[in-house]
């Protein structure tokens, strides 16, 4: 992977979110491609070829979603399932790291073409989470969470509905992910008034309408021109195929979709694979299993072994070391040490 920081060129093979406006019409964008970070991803699991791109496409959703919100913490998103899978989840840090995983019910069957509700949605108990974690302690800053039915067939419809929804921002998603690549398009409508006004142009009222010749737009014209404008890059956007966004380079994507748009670029970053666990993680989550119990596994296996769910990383406790885990325990004043 190259070091530079901003590619004049093409990005292919890199990993890469990117913003941008599209200046004739109020919508905002951002194009991401996942590719050295998901097979980091992808490569540590078995997962079926259904579950694994629907994954990578909750990854490339969870990147844009997180590019596009104001928040300095972690995005989650979660669905859980009723189905052959039980859990997909995608935690994006705010320095762009990223990682995922999927559950799957024992003996599960993944049909190589199965669509996100079929994975997860089987029964019609299909839950979306969203959660902001502001990843600190303070009390002041608790997480946000919004909780939503499952509503669509795909990763898309699933974000787009929870976007209309729960935060009333109009959002189109395109996403696409194979073995090699997770990649996706996301465009928002921005707000007609506030703090993030948005009025045609000049080189785009040039385009719409001879010089001179039409009068000032009233509020009601403003408010058409926006529908159109949103419409429009919809539509533009709409043409691009799965397999193009597989196998093209995303600045290329967005030249061809948007040739005839004035796009401007906003700023560029590069999302990484990274996994948050660690021996002291887990040593603590074995510590809240109790002395009891891991005092037993170690007597049946010997040693006490985790996998992070994650990045399937091993993380092996002896029975000295397992012992130490309760060390401080037992030494604390007023502990239930037992002997
Ligand atoms: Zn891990």
């Amino acid at each position: 992977m190259s070091s530079v920081p901003v590619p004049p060129g093409p990005d292919s093979g890199e990993d890469t979110l990117r913003r941008f406006l599209l200046a004739g019409a109020p919508v905002r964008g951002e194009s991401v491609s996942l590719d050295a970070s998901w097979r980091e991803v992808a490569d540590r699991h078995a997962f079926p070829r259904s579950v694994r791109d629907r994954l990578g496409e909750l990854c490339a959703a969870a990147l844009l979603l997180s590019a596009s919100l104001k928040f300095d913490g972690a995005l989650i998103l979660q669905i859980h399932g009723d189905g052959p899978v039980s859990l997909l989840v995608v935690e994006c840090e705010a320095d762009g790291t990223f990682r995922a995983t999927a559950k799957l019910r024992d003996g599960a069957a993944c049909p190589e073409d199965a669509d996100l509700a079929a994975l997860v949605n089987a029964h019609g108990r299909g839950r979306f989470v969203l959660t902001l974690d502001p990843r600190t302690d303070s009390p002041n800053r608790q997480p946000y969470q919004g909780i939503v039915p499952f509503e669509g067939r795909t990763v898309a419809e699933v974000l787009e509905r929870y976007m209309e929804r729960s935060e009333q921002v109009p959002t189109r998603l395109w996403l696409a992910a194979d073995e090699a690549r997770a990649t996706g398009l996301l465009l928002q409508r921005l707000p007609s008034e506030g703090g993030h006004a948005w009025t045609p142009g000049p080189a785009d009222r040039d385009s719409e309408a001879p010089k001179g010749a039409a009068p000032p737009p009233s509020a009601l014209d403003a408010d058409e021109e926006a529908d159109e404008g949103w419409n429009r890059m919809q539509r533009l956007a709409d043409t691009i195929t799965r397999d193009e966004l597989l196998t093209l380079p995303s600045e290329t994507v967005l030249r061809r979709l948007f040739w005839q748009e004035p796009l401007r670029g906003l700023d560029l970053r590069r999302p990484r694979f990274a996994c948050t666990c660690s021996r002291e993680k887990v040593a603590a989550m074995l510590r809240m299993l109790g002395r009891e119990e891991i005092e037993s596994i170690v007597a049946e296996q010997g040693t006490v072994g985790v996998r992070c769910e994650f990045c399937n990383s091993p993380y092996e406790f002896d029975a000295i070391e397992g012992a130490e885990l309760f060390l401080s325990e037992s030494l604390a004043p007023g502990s239930q040490a037992r002997h």
